[in-house]
């Protein structure tokens, strides 16, 4: 008699697969990621030991940004790759092995399913790390192999207030080594007038906090920015569709400056 892998271990197979490809064919230069997409925990991890109160908050994944990518998605004809399971079962924008690609505590909360050995941890990231990350490198070798040209926006939102912190920004900009999609998304955000946005605060990308950013966009060389929508302009089918609206016109403007003579298709 066989052992399960341990990757079967996390996620049975009856379970919702680790990742979902929206329009894997989208005619758009952007490709979007959604790291944290989901709250949903494996049953063989009932409920990392929490309250389900604490799932359903921002530390259980980023409200409204899977709602924000699929319309985007559908706006831009743009592919859009979704993790399935919580950042706290495993976190998509973790390297491996760093202290929050598994945390203990998040926000001040315990999380006492989170207290595992390495070859658990192993596990969590063949059940749903990888599978998330090789459907998005398998996007973009293909559209690498048809010279498709590509710009990553990892979608991403954030709390509105933290302790002893009140966040004034509707939204942030962040990136890392490369500037070229945040500058142009930034120059035209800031043109929009009431509209509060942050350039890499609160939040900024390195490659020790993040993945999806170094690794899929600086690594490949593709312009790449990593979107912070703050969470309350998200609740509402109202505020998804108008922030939807909003990044798409963006991308439309700032796409022939970002690939000049590319065409839109
Ligand atoms: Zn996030």
């Amino acid at each position: 008699m066989s052992t399960p892998s341990p990757a079967l271990r996390i996620l049975a197979p009856d379970e919702p697969p680790a990742f979902e490809v929206v329009n894997p064919q989208g005619r758009s230069s952007a490709v979007l990621l959604c790291d944290h997409a989901s709250n949903a925990v494996p049953r063989s991890l009932p409920g990392l030991g929490m309250h389900e109160d604490a799932l359903c908050q921002h530390t259980g994944w980023d409200i409204g940004a899977a709602r924000l990518s699929r319309r985007l998605s559908a706006l831009l004809d743009a592919p859009l790759v979704l993790s399935g399971y919580s950042r706290l079962v495993i976190d998509c924008n973790r390297p491996l092995g760093s202290p929050t690609s598994i945390p203990e505590i998040s926000c001040g909360v315990p999380i006492p399913g989170n207290v595992i050995d390495a070859a658990e941890a192993m596990a969590r990231a063949d059940a749903c790390f990888w599978p998330y990350h090789h459907a998005i490198t398998a996007l973009l070798d293909e559209r690498r192999d048809r010279r498709k040209s590509t710009a990553i926006l990892s979608l991403h939102s954030f709390t509105p207030s933290m302790p002893g912190e009140d966040r004034p920004w509707h939204a942030a900009i962040l990136y890392g080594r490369d500037r070229r999609l945040a500058a142009l998304f930034l120059e035209a955000m800031r043109r929009e007038p009431g509209l509060c946005v942050g350039d890499n605060e609160p939040y900024y990308v390195t490659d020790g906090g993040d993945y999806g950013i170094p690794v899929h966009g600086e690594g490949r060389g593709l312009p790449c920015v990593l979107l912070e929508i703050r969470q309350d302009g998200l609740l509402s089918d109202e505020g998804v569709e108008a922030w939807a609206q909003r990044l798409a016109a963006i991308y439309r403007e700032i796409e022939a400056d970002l690939f000049p003579g590319a065409g839109s298709a």
